[in-house]
């Protein structure tokens, strides 16, 4: 069983509050992504923290996919969020588009025209910037400020007719261009944009700005809390007024909070789809990639994701996390899921020179030390092995414990074999080592003769079954990533390694998403896109250890 989230965080203690004091009898939150481009590991800390709101105080969470923008959006990405929702865990109450409030939103504008509260503007984007004043300065008023309200509502109908083109006229908030908040400076709420929307095609070819859409969007669904990230914080005026001038029925309350940053990792859609359009990675789903469904492809599984952003709690101040965090949740999950098998991921040949030619053994040998209940399986043993490159030198440093000339070692649940000999290729690579064994010292048979140091895996040559294996280091080298700087030029060259090695052949018949702790080289999932009938590819979810230790 999973532990349900019962630590507090200030957004609980004003749910909590709103409810006992009789405000709401029920809480709405909702997660409203934007489509236009894959969720990411920051959006499943909204995600978890929406929906496990909502269901710990017996509420509701919808599903809303902000598409304001037409540029931007398109149904790809709309059917990846729902299918990385889902996957997470998560089932909707209501599922809804802001463009189904599109109708709503321009009987809104115009109520606000009615009253006095907006207006026609033809000042050009710099200009209105110049206009907009600085921190320190008051903005100065437009010159169609004090347009009638006629004119202004036959201005904005003809906007809606496509009379004007893009950028001509935009329709602003009549508020106070002397307001310290520069977010109250009249701001723009609706603008021309002759785009075809993914939703509503050509109907519109005016759209509404995200500070005008987003609360009347919030009300409409009757959504009570409406949490967001903390960039957000100095939008809430803004907020509170459209709710209040647009005459909504409901009175919704934004909350912010500090949003998930991660070491090495890039969490702006905007760079991650740059990443797959300049094709540095193979897709959005691509194992590098910190979205969900890289995240997915590359072997985490989503209570991990889960625990995770539960552990990283809910703050008020923006803050940088270790990605081994990340990585020690999967680590703690797969420890107990994955069963233990032997791959080889860059072979050497061993021969056991005194092992007789045609003999194979059944080994028996257990798939989780820890967990008697996963069983045990048969490995097949013969005279020639596969072992790792690294587990062989022929000139050992000191506290070298594998295999060297002269030493000893035990074949993980097999023998005891003792290097003789060794075979160099014409570059000088060892290509083949030779061992004996000794008969006595078969694992599990009680042997208390003499005791080695060290212990490699192994395949069996003979049964081995080829594959490929994945392994990855971050995209990013660097966690300055100011905007000034091409982050392009920070992509890590080595993000990927591909080998060709071995495994056992009781995985022959693995399927996508199997996963398995290979032992002494980490965790591995089978690989859903480049995994075929005649080729296993394993990505390395993880490494086995870590020195990041969590804080209790
Ligand atoms: P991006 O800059 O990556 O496009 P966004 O905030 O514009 O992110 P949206 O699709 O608008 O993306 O986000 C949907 C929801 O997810 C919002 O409520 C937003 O606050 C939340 N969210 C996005 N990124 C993070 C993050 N890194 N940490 C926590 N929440 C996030
Ligand atoms: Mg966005």
């Amino acid at each position: 069983m999973e532990a349900v989230n019962n630590t507090s965080n200030f957004i609980k203690n004003i749910v909590k509050e709103d409810l006992e004091s009789g405000k709401h009898k029920e809480i709405i939150t909702r997660f409203p992504p934007e489509p236009n481009g894959y969720l990411h590991i920051g959006h499943a800390k909204s995600i978890v923290l929406n929906f496990e709101l909502a269901d710990e105080f017996k509420g509701k969470t919808n599903l809303r996919f902000d598409d304001t923008n037409p540029l931007k959006e398109d149904t790809e990405y709309v059917e990846s969020i729902e299918e990385d929702v889902r996957w997470l865990g998560f089932e909707w109450d209501g599922l809804y588009f802001a463009s189904n409030y599109f109708e709503e939103m321009y009987k809104r504008a115009v109520l606000l025209i009615k009253k006095g509260k907006a207006y026609v503007c033809d000042l050009s984007a710099e200009q209105m910037k110049e206009y907009r004043g600085t921190l320190t300065e008051p903005g100065k008023e437009s010159p169609y400020r004090n347009r009638s309200v006629e004119e202004n509502l036959d201005l904005f109908e003809r906007m809606n007719k496509g009379e004007f083109k893009d950028g001509e006229k935009v329709l602003r908030a009549k508020i106070d261009m002397a307001s310290p908040n520069i977010n109250m400076r009249d701001p723009i709420i609706y603008r021309i944009s002759h785009t075809t929307h993914h939703n509503t095609g050509n109907k519109w070819c005016i759209y509404p700005m995200y500070d005008f859409a987003h609360p009347i969007e919030d009300a409409i669904e009757g959504i009570t809390h409406s949490i967001c990230t903390l960039e957000f914080e100095d939008h809430r005026p803004l907020y509170d007024w459209i709710v209040r001038e647009c005459e909504m029925e409901n009175t919704p309350r934004q909350i912010e909070f500090a949003r998930l940053n991660l070491t090495n990792t890039v969490m702006s859609k905007r760079k991650l789809k740059l990443l797959v359009d300049e094709k540095v990675v193979d897709g959005w789903d691509d194992p590098r990639m910190p979205t969900i469904a890289g995240l997915r492809r590359r072997g985490y599984t989503a209570e991990a994701i889960r625990n995770f952003c539960r552990e990283i709690g809910v703050a008020k101040s923006n803050s940088l996390v270790d990605e081994q965090m990340l990585e020690h949740f999967i680590r703690e999950d797969l420890h107990l899921k994955a069963p233990r098998t032997m791959a080889v991921i860059r072979p050497l040949k061993l021969i056991i020179t005194n092992y007789p030619e045609d003999q194979v053994e059944m080994l028996e040998i257990e798939n989780n030390p820890d967990d008697p209940d996963m069983g045990t399986r048969k490995v097949s043993f013969s005279r020639e092995l596969y072992i790792e490159q690294e587990d062989f030198m022929e000139n050992p440093p000191k506290k070298y414990f594998r295999l060297f000339p002269g030493n000893e070692v035990r074949l993980k649940g097999a023998y005891f074999v003792k290097c003789t000999d060794f075979v160099k290729d014409e570059d000088g690579n060892v290509v083949e080592v030779h061992c004996t064994y000794d008969p006595e010292t078969k694992s599990g048979a009680g042997f208390t003769g003499r005791k080695v140091k060290g212990t490699i895996h192994w395949v069996d040559a003979k049964s081995a079954v080829s594959a490929e294996f994945r392994l990855y280091e971050p995209l990013i080298m660097s966690d300055d990533q100011e905007e000034s700087k091409n982050f392009l030029e920070q992509i890590n060259p080595n993000s990927l390694e591909i080998l060709e090695g071995y495994i056992e052949e009781s995985m022959k018949d693995a399927k996508p998403q199997d996963k398995f702790q290979f032992l002494r080289n980490g965790y591995f999932s089978v690989d859903t896109k480049y995994t075929s009938e005649n080729k296993l590819v394993f990505n390395r979810v993880v490494s086995l250890k870590s020195s990041f230790k969590i804080q209790k």
